[in-house]
């Protein structure tokens, strides 16, 4: 039994460090035969007892003729094709910014399930990142810190549902 969850978001907030952790030492399939453009990988993830694909959107940087939320947009679309479910990751140190608030109401008019995660959320300058979230209508932020490991125990917790 097994569930595809894509990595959502715009550039640093930390969706690859996430990745890493959830895909373990088990990193594969990334293509970096020349010329190969790839802007999405995958791995198998394993977390508390669930095991499921995660998928990485990248990339962004390598594409030059475009605006970044016309790739933003594109990249995201073909993750979510393959998922089950979405992370939608800000950066609580950040705080939200308007390339958020537009993702945001462009997953919320998708079909794909869509989990809302704050991250970089460990110690106090977090806090009002986390408490802006809220406003994205997409639910209660699940705090995070891909760096430190924190907030994991709650991660597996939402996505159990799609298991
Ligand atoms: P991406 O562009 O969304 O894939 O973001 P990256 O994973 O490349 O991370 C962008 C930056 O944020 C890097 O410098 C990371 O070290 C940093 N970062 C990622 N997760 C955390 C976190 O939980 N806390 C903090 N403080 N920094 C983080
Ligand atoms: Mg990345």
């Amino acid at each position: 039994m097994s569930f595809t969850v894509a990595l959502v978001g715009r550039p640093n907030v930390g969706k690859s460090t996430l990745f890493n952790r959830l895909a373990g030492k088990k990193l594969a399939l990334v293509d970096d035969t020349p010329g190969v453009t790839r802007d999405w990988r995958s791995a198998p993830a394993r977390m508390g007892g669930l095991s499921f694909t995660v998928v990485d959107t990248a990339g962004l940087e390598d594409v030059t003729d475009d605006s970044l939320e016309a790739r933003m947009r594109r990249q995201t679309e073909r993750a979510l094709d393959r998922a089950d479910v979405a992370l939608f990751i800000v950066d609580a140190r950040a705080g939200i910014t308007p390339l958020d608030r537009h993702f945001a109401s462009l997953l919320r008019k998708g079909k794909t399930p869509v989990l809302l995660v704050a991250n970089k959320a460990e110690g106090k300058a977090g806090m009002p990142g986390l408490y802006e979230a809220f406003e994205l209508g997409l639910g209660e932020p699940i705090p995070l810190s891909a760096e430190h490991g924190e907030g994991m125990a709650d991660l597996v917790q939402a996505l159990l549902p799609f298991a």
